[in-house]
C-alpha cells in the first residue's frame, strides 16, 4: 500500500479529483435534474465558453433548483448570447500591460505573473472568458525574460501568482517558481490569487505547504469564495494548517446578481469566512465583460448594500467594494 504522506500519492489525488468534472452540459443536467427546457441555450453558450464543474461542486449544488447560487455561478445560460452595449471582450484591457512574458505591471509595489490559463472551474462571469491567456502565461523558453525584468524593476516588492488558476500548477512547477522568485533579492512578499482551495481542498498537500512557508518571502493565499455554501469542512481543515505556519488567509468575492446580492447574503459570507480564518479583502464589481451582463449589479445598487452591511457587520469583516478601472494605477475603491 501507499502511504497517505507520500507525495506522490497526494498529488495525482488532487489532480484526479480535479480532472472529474462536468464539462458536457448534458450530464451536468441529468445529474442536477435541471429543466431540460434550458438545455438547448446552455449548449449554445457552452461553446463560446466551456463548461467546467468539478464533481465535489456539483454535489452541493440543490437538485432540480435553477436558482441555486452555487449553480448560478456555473450554468451556461442564453442571456450569455445576447450582446450588451458596454460589455467587451477584454474588461480591464489587461492585453496593453504585458511588462514581459507572463508579467502585468500595472500598479506599484506589485507584479501579477500569469502563470497558466487553467482553471479548475469556469465562472460564467469571468472577465478572462474571452482571453488568451494560454497564450500569455509565462512559459519555460522565456522565463529567463520574466525573471530578468522581476530583477531589473527594484520597486517590485510582492509577486502575484494568478492566472487562470495557479494551484493548477503541479507542486514541482510552484516549487521551482517560487524558489526563483525567493532569489530576488527586493520581493519581499508572495501572493497566490486561487480558487482550487475551495473546489479541491486536497491541493493543499503537504508539499506545497512546504514550498510556500519554507521561501523567504512572506505568503497570502487570496481565495475566491462568493458564498457562503461554497465553504466546506475540508476546506476548513486544510486552511486551518496553512494559517497555523503563518500564511495570511483573505478571500476576494464578486458582487453577483442572483448570487450573493443581498445583505443577508453577505453578511453571512463575511462571518462564514472569519470562522474559517479568513478575512474579506475585496467586493469586486462585475467586469463588464461580453455575456456577463446577466450578473451586474449597479454601482449605486452596490455601494447602498455596502452601506447596509458596515452598519450591521464589525469594521474587520467588511470587504472593500472596488471596481477594475482600465488605466488606473490600483483598484478603484468605492466603499
Ligand atoms: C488586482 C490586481 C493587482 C492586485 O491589487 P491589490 O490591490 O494589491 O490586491 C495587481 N495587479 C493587477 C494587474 C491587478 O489587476
Ligand atoms: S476561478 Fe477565477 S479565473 Fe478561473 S474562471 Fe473562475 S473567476 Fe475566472
Amino acid at each position: 500500500m501507499i502511504p497517505r504522506t507520500d507525495p506522490a500519492w497526494q498529488t495525482s489525488s488532487w489532480q484526479l479529483q480535479l480532472a472529474r468534472a462536468f464539462t458536457r452540459v448534458e450530464d451536468l443536467f441529468d445529474y442536477l435534474e435541471l429543466n431540460q427546457a434550458l438545455l438547448p441555450a446552455a449548449r449554445a453558450a457552452a461553446i463560446q465558453f466551456g463548461l467546467r464543474v468539478p464533481t465535489a461542486y456539483a454535489a452541493r449544488i440543490e437538485r432540480g433548483n435553477p436558482d441555486d447560487p452555487l449553480l448560478r455561478q456555473v450554468l451556461p445560460l442564453a442571456a450569455e448570447l445576447i450582446r450588451t452595449a458596454g460589455f467587451n471582450t477584454d474588461p480591464v484591457a489587461d492585453q496593453n500591460s504585458a511588462a514581459a512574458p507572463g508579467i502585468l505591471h500595472k500598479y506599484g509595489g506589485r507584479a501579477l505573473l500569469i502563470t497558466t490559463g487553467a482553471c479548475g472551474i469556469h465562472c460564467r462571469y469571468c472577465f478572462r472568458r474571452h482571453y488568451p491567456y494560454s497564450e500569455f502565461s509565462i512559459d519555460r523558453k522565456r522565463w529567463n525574460q520574466t525573471v530578468a525584468y522581476l530583477e531589473r524593476t527594484e520597486q517590485i516588492t510582492e509577486v502575484i501568482l494568478s492566472g487562470g488558476d495557479p494551484l493548477t500548477l503541479s507542486d514541482d512547477r510552484l516549487a521551482t517558481l517560487v524558489n526563483s522568485l525567493g532569489g530576488i533579492p527586493h520581493l519581499k512578499r508572495l501572493r497566490i490569487h486561487s480558487r482550487l482551495p475551495v473546489l479541491v481542498p486536497d491541493r493543499i498537500t503537504d508539499r506545497l505547504i512546504d514550498c510556500i512557508v519554507s521561501s523567504r518571502l512572506q505568503s497570502t493565499l487570496v481565495v475566491h469564495i462568493n458564498h457562503v455554501r461554497e465553504i466546506s469542512a475540508p476546506l476548513k481543515l486544510t486552511l486551518n494548517q496553512l494559517r497555523r505556519e503563518g500564511v495570511t488567509l483573505l478571500n476576494q468575492s464578486v458582487l453577483l446578481r442572483g448570487v450573493n446580492d443581498s445583505m443577508e447574503t453577505l453578511c453571512e459570507l463575511s462571518e462564514g469566512l472569519f470562522s474559517s480564518g479568513i478575512l474579506p479583502y475585496y467586493l469586486h464589481l462585475l467586469d463588464r465583460v461580453q455575456g456577463a451582463a446577466h450578473f451586474e449589479v449597479p454601482e449605486a445598487e452596490a455601494i447602498q448594500l455596502h452601506r447596509r452591511i458596515r452598519a450591521r457587520l464589525p469594521g474587520y469583516l467588511l470587504p472593500r467594494l472596488v471596481r477594475d478601472d482600465p488605466g488606473a494605477d490600483s483598484k478603484v475603491q468605492l466603499c
